[in-house]
C-alpha cells in the first residue's frame, strides 16, 4: 500500500507552520528537490491560512489535512467545515480579495496553482470548502536534463 497520512487541527495560526512542516515530512520520503519542497510548504502555508482567515474568520474551527503518496507524486487535501464560498470561479482569481481592508493581496489560490502541479477547488457555501492539490517531484530534474539538451545544440550551432 502507498504511504497516506490524516492531520486534524485547529484553525489556528501556530498551527499553521506545523501543518506546512508536516506535510513537509510526508513528502520526504517521494525524494523531492529543495524547490519543490518550498513550493509545497508554500501552497499549503497559503490554504492552510486560508481556513483560518476566511473559513472561521479567526473564530474556532477545525482543519483537515491528507496527504496521500503515488509513486513520485503527493496528493494534498485540506478542508474545513467554515462559510464557504459563493464564487469559486471568482475566487480563484488573481487579485481577487474579500479582505482587501486587512492587507491581503488575493494571490493565495493563484500560488497554489502555480506551485503545484495540479490543482482543484470545491466548496459548498455554508458547509465548507476542500482544496486538492498534487505535486509530482523529480520535475526539475527533468529541467536540467532538457537545458542540457539545448545547450549542447547551441554548441553544434557555434561549430558551423
Ligand atoms: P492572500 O492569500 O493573498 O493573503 P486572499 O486570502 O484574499 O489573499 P486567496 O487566498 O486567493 O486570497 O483567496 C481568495 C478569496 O477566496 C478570499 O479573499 C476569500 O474570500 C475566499 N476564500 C479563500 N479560501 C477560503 C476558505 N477556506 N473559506 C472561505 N472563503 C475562502
Ligand atoms: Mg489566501
Amino acid at each position: 500500500m502507498e504511504n497516506f497520512m490524516e492531520l486534524r487541527i485547529p484553525a489556528v495560526s501556530e498551527n499553521e507552520p506545523f501543518a506546512r512542516d508536516a506535510v513537509a515530512a510526508f513528502c520526504v520520503r517521494l525524494n523531492p528537490s529543495l524547490d519543490e519542497i518550498s513550493d509545497v510548504k508554500t501552497a499549503v502555508s497559503e490554504a492552510v491560512t486560508n481556513c483560518i482567515v476566511h473559513a472561521y474568520t479567526g473564530g474556532e474551527g477545525e482543519i483537515r489535512i491528507a496527504c496521500e503518496a503515488e509513486g513520485d507524486t503527493v496528493h494534498i487535501r485540506i478542508a474545513d467545515f467554515g462559510k464557504g464560498i459563493e464564487d469559486v470561479v471568482r475566487a480563484v482569481e488573481p487579485f481577487y480579495t474579500t479582505l482587501a481592508e486587512e492587507e491581503r493581496s488575493g494571490m493565495g489560490f493563484t500560488i497554489m496553482q502555480t506551485f503545484m502541479t495540479s490543482f482543484r477547488l470545491e466548496s459548498v457555501p455554508g458547509a465548507g470548502t476542500t482544496v486538492y492539490m498534487s505535486k509530482r517531484f523529480g520535475q526539475a530534474q527533468g529541467k536540467a536534463e532538457y537545458a542540457s539538451g539545448v545547450q549542447s545544440k547551441r554548441g553544434g550551432s557555434d561549430a558551423r
